[in-house]
């Protein structure tokens, strides 16, 4: 499609984002599945949930706008979703496999957040103010999911995967777990 206007590229990063966010549906169910941390696993299983109204806002505003979300695949995320499988198909200890997760699924975010700013702003731009209203609450829960990994990477499973290494190195620290009581 032919970049002519300011519509015509917020239609097209309005499509990748809708690549983006069909596969996520696909792909945070094998996240979750692959989280050994019952806390990391429901955020997953929360923002899952989340992605799935997501998907639905951008249905939506694609038939405000009367054009079609398909015909471009997001390589970004794509790429983003690769290598989160590789993270999750290592062997390894599972909090270290953990905070890999983490590290994989705030790529992600970070992505999309970049992505729904922009696609916000066009909106705003064009006078679609109900546009812009559907792509804010996104971008709120973009940086919901995106803060509740930094809090559950910091609270423990960034620890967690320290001790992991730690217990490796010498037999006499703590057992998992007791430093934290
Ligand atoms: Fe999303
Ligand atoms: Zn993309
Ligand atoms: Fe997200």
């Amino acid at each position: 499609m032919a970049l002519e206007s300011l519509r015509d590229l917020y239609i097209d990063q309005l499509k990748d984002l809708y690549s983006a966010e069909t596969q996520l549906v696909k792909a945070l169910p094998k996240m979750a599945k692959a989280a050994s941390n019952q806390d990391l696993r429901s955020a997953i299983e929360e923002h899952l949930e989340e992605t799935k109204n997501q998907v639905q806002r951008l249905e939506t505003i694609f038939q405000e706008l009367d054009e079609s979300p398909k015909g471009k695949k997001c390589k970004g995320m794509e790429g983003l979703i690769e290598e989160g499988a590789e993270t999750i198909g290592e062997d390894g200890e599972p909090s270290v496999i953990d905070a890999g997760i983490i590290a994989a699924a705030q790529r992600v975010e970070h992505y999309e957040i970049a992505a729904y700013g922009c696609a916000r702003t066009f909106a705003g731009r064009l006078g679609l103010d109900d546009q812009v209203n559907l792509l804010q609450e996104t971008l709120d829960e973009e940086a919901n999911a995106d803060k509740k990994l930094t809090d559950l990477a910091e609270s423990m499973i960034n620890e967690d995967a320290l001790e992991q290494g730690e217990e490796e190195e010498t037999t006499t620290s703590p057992a998992r777990g007791s430093r934290r009581a």
